[in-house]
């Protein structure tokens, strides 16, 4: 099977996404106003697709492996409600988002660790496009959202029944965050928003 390696910008974590083929992982951008906030808290706004669109490489945790730097691992959520959005804490290179609970087989990888890309095949989904920020290059509408779907379940059911949908880098074996996550508060939270 396809492994593709990844690291931060530093080169201080370094891992293997395992099982990368296009079958196996949903290549998206995502316009929704959250993921930008993120990408710009992290210095990474450069980074962004036209209209404000963060790269993204959706899979099942379980295939992330990290080998290097798991000291490095560090958490961020926007709000109390957020998502759990996960980034190398040395170089503040974004890692992946994933639900506050590994009960959810999921983690949407920063599409910027992967020094190549080709194994995840072009993007496949355009999500929360009418969030994107209008600039030339803006999508204007949603694509692949019901493929991304069927994929998410394709890769949930088969790792809830055989009991690796609990495995992850960022969850512990009792399901806890291996970082605790730190709030942003309203006034960095506000700073981000700004479109
Ligand atoms: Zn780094
Ligand atoms: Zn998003």
């Amino acid at each position: 099977m396809t492994s593709v390696s990844f690291s931060c910008n530093c080169g201080t974590l370094k891992g293997v996404l395992h099982e990368a083929t296009p079958q196996n992982v949903c290549h998206l951008v995502c316009f929704c106003r959250d993921c930008r906030a993120f990408a710009r808290h992290m210095g990474q706004a450069g980074h962004l697709e036209p209209g404000g669109g963060s790269p993204l490489v959706q899979v099942l945790p379980a295939r992330i492996e990290i080998s290097d730097g798991v000291d490095q691992i560090a958490c961020l959520r926007l709000s109390p409600k957020g998502l759990h959005r996960w980034y190398a804490a040395c170089c503040n290179t974004p890692l992946a988002n994933t639900v506050g609970s590994p009960r959810m087989p999921l983690a949407g990888m920063w599409r910027g660790l992967f020094g190549q890309t080709e194994v995840f095949g072009p993007v496949t989904t355009l999500g929360f496009t009418k969030h994107a920020v209008r600039e030339p290059g803006a999508p204007k509408r949603d694509k692949g959202i019901i493929r991304m779907m069927g994929g998410l379940l394709g890769r949930a059911v088969p790792a809830w029944m055989s009991g690796t949908a609990r495995q992850s880098p960022f969850f512990d074996e009792h399901g806890a965050p291996v970082s605790p996550p730190v709030v942003l508060d309203l006034s960095q939270r506000n700073a981000l928003y700004n479109d």
